[in-house]
């Protein structure tokens, strides 16, 4: 916990600044660190909060928000304050590294921190964050298509129930013919100072009004339909294009198709993640479309013609004399189209021979025949 300047030195919050002045003196001659007893942290310590009293403007600052500000984040540059360069914190006597070894530190959010530190400091930087805050959800849905939807594209229906515009107000939360008045709670800044006090010490955290959203002003009467939120709970059923050729666990996002911001501000978006149904027959590898016919072990032999199953339809493929167990026919440009529209796949049919597991009488004399004319 920072020690309060003033306990620092001994004095009182409305010490004149020769008292500040003389107190400075005894405290820094009874703890400097050449003496004997003396006690270089709280040397330092006394240094600092005399820096600030002395200074009719720091001390300004420091009686109203507990801390001072160097104003540019120059100041935390390297994260050391050393000996110069004094910003009112001391980050020196920190090991961030060690904190979350040490658990020291449980529950305290270093970010969180850092940013309170910048956003107060900067002076009025955190305006952005309200803007994201108004800003509207995102919604994620997952839907399956079919492996011919996939090759071809498609257009499916998406059902969703979010936080859409409210078309009584057009988004704005204000009642349709309401005058305008300045926000009572901000008067019309659109922000509120908060003080906000950690292990650090205390900072001014400027944020945003939560009254009026940041705007400064706001409707006389609130809307009777979204009580001033200006949105409303709706169900909502979109179309979307799949594009032909998409793979499984893509996404496809829609900028600003998801929920409605607060009081017209940016809606959120829309991802779709689209999974492909597996298909019976088919497989797919990269652009090409897989699939698996067998043969009969003569046909192997002798050559002859299949019926096979393509996406595009039912083909005859002619299988050659002395065509092997694995070997693969390749029917062009019946594969899977290429997103961007570079061209298309193939469809590869591999071509696996039946070896019959129980022959009869007859069969048996026939390939013995063949085995003894040496195959
Ligand atoms: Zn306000
Ligand atoms: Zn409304």
């Amino acid at each position: 916990m920072a020690e309060n300047y003033y306990d620092l030195l001994g004095v009182s919050k409305g010490a004149s600044d020769d008292e500040i002045k003389k107190a400075y003196r005894r405290a820094a001659h009874q703890h400097h660190p050449d003496k004997s007893g003396g006690d270089e942290a709280k040397f330092k310590k006394i240094n600092e909060a005399y820096q600030v009293l002395s200074d009719k403007s720091k001390r300004a600052q420091y009686d109203q928000f507990g801390q001072t500000f160097n104003g540019g984040q120059g100041s935390f540059g390297g994260g050391s304050t050393g000996g110069q360069g004094f910003g009112g914190f001391d980050f020196s006597g920190f090991d961030f590294g060690q904190a979350g070894g040490s658990g020291n530190f449980d529950g305290v959010d270093f970010e969180d921190i850092f940013s309170n530190i910048f956003g107060g400091g900067g002076g009025g930087s955190s305006r952005t964050r309200g803007r994201q805050s108004g800003r509207g959800q995102d919604i994620q849905v997952d839907i399956e298509i079919t492996f011919a939807e996939m090759v071809n594209g498609a257009r499916k229906k998406v059902r969703l129930y979010k936080n859409a515009k409210c078309d009584h107000c057009q988004g704005s939360g204000g009642e349709p013919g309401s005058s305008i008045k300045t926000c009572p709670t901000c008067k019309g800044s659109g922000q509120v100072h908060k003080i906000t006090r950690s292990f650090l010490g205390s900072f001014s955290q400027v944020s945003v009004c939560p009254e009026c959203e940041g705007q400064g002003q706001m409707y006389e009467k609130k809307c009777s339909v979204c009580r001033g939120d200006g949105r409303v709970k709706k169900e909502e059923e979109i179309e979307i294009n799949v594009p032909a050729g998409i793979e499984s666990g893509q996404t496809i996002s829609l900028r600003g198709a998801g929920e409605a911001g607060k009081n017209g501000a940016a809606a959120g978006d829309l991802y779709i993640l689209v999974r492909v149904a597996t298909h019976r027959k088919f497989t797919r590898s990269g652009l090409d479309i897989l699939s698996q016919e067998e043969i009969s072990f003569s046909m192997a032999a002798l050559g002859g013609e299949i019926g096979i199953e393509t996406i595009e339809g039912n083909l005859i493929l002619k299988i050659p004399t002395g065509t092997q167990s694995g070997e693969t026919f390749r029917i062009k440009n019946q594969g899977v189209p290429d997103l961007h529209g570079r061209g298309r796949g193939h469809h590869l049919v591999k071509i696996v021979v039946r070896i019959p597991k129980h022959i009869s009488r007859e069969q048996k004399r026939l390939i013995d025949e063949l085995k003894n004319l040496g195959e």
